[in-house]
């Protein structure tokens, strides 16, 4: 089953001679329970797609349907309430709150949405990232990988369709790289979801169900 499908997307910042050209009419699909890694040079416009499909950025043309609904055609805040139940982001840099505990970071999406959370998938959700032990820590009294781990849990407490990683491996070692991954890879066959990530590294690309191309803002093809 589809869950994501890019007809067309395009992507222009600024204007005049300031004009970037940054995607240039992208089409791609991905299936329900797929990790797709997206791969190209620096500049070619990877984080940019992935701002596109999480409805983060807005396209200058083109269409992003998550299981058939135009994001880009939700309210500001249709969008926002769409966002934080269907996409869960993760990026590079964690992104914790620092005041915050582990646990208290990955309910935050929950709690902004007046949400209820079910202890016992809060709790499964932990064993999962192998947190259980660190719930009332604070981010920084955890490695680079269990900060990235918090990340994640917080992307996926909501249990969103769609996971969307830029270089979610990009600070950590390869073994911190290596966990990640397969945390990635236990938790979309567990809750099948969509999970696209951005990645300059062959090694965890190649870890990938589909690997996407990108150069100078087209697709160049799948390897
Ligand atoms: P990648 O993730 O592959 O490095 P990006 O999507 O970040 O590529 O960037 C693609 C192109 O768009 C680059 O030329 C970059 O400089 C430009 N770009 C990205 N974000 C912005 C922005 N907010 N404003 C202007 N240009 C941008
Ligand atoms: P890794 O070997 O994964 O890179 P570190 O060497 O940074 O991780 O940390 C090893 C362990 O020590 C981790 O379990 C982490 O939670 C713990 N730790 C790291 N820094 C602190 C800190 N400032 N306070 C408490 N515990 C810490």
């Amino acid at each position: 089953m589809e869950i994501l499908r890019t007809e067309n997307l395009s992507k222009i910042y600024g204007n005049g001679n300031a004009r970037v050209e940054a995607l240039k009419g992208i089409s791609f699909s991905a299936g329900k329970g797929e990790l797709v890694a997206v791969t190209g040079p620096s500049g070619s416009g990877k984080s940019t797609l992935l701002h596109l499909l999480g409805g983060v950025e807005v396209p200058t043309a083109g269409t992003v349907r998550i299981d058939g609904v135009d994001i880009h055609t939700k309210t500001r805040a249709g969008l926002a309430v769409f966002r934080r139940r269907q996409i869960g982001l993760v990026y590079q840099f964690y992104n914790l709150i620092p005041t915050l505990s582990v646990e208290d970071n990955i309910l935050l999406p929950m709690r902004l949405d007046g949400r209820r959370v079910n202890r016992d998938y809060l709790e499964e959700l932990l064993c999962l990232l192998k947190l259980e032990d660190r719930a009332k820590c604070l981010p920084r009294e955890l490695s680079g990988g269990e900060q990235q781990r918090v990340a994640i849990g917080r992307a996926l407490i909501a249990a969103p369709a769609l996971l969307l990683a830029d270089e979610p491996t990009g600070s950590l070692d390869r073994r911190g790289s290596q966990e990640i991954m397969a945390l990635l890879k236990i938790s979309r066959e567990k809750y099948r979801q969509t999970i696209v990530i951005v990645t300059h590294d062959r090694d965890i690309a190649r870890q990938a169900d589909r690997r996407v191309e990108l150069r100078d803002g087209r697709l160049a093809g799948e390897w």
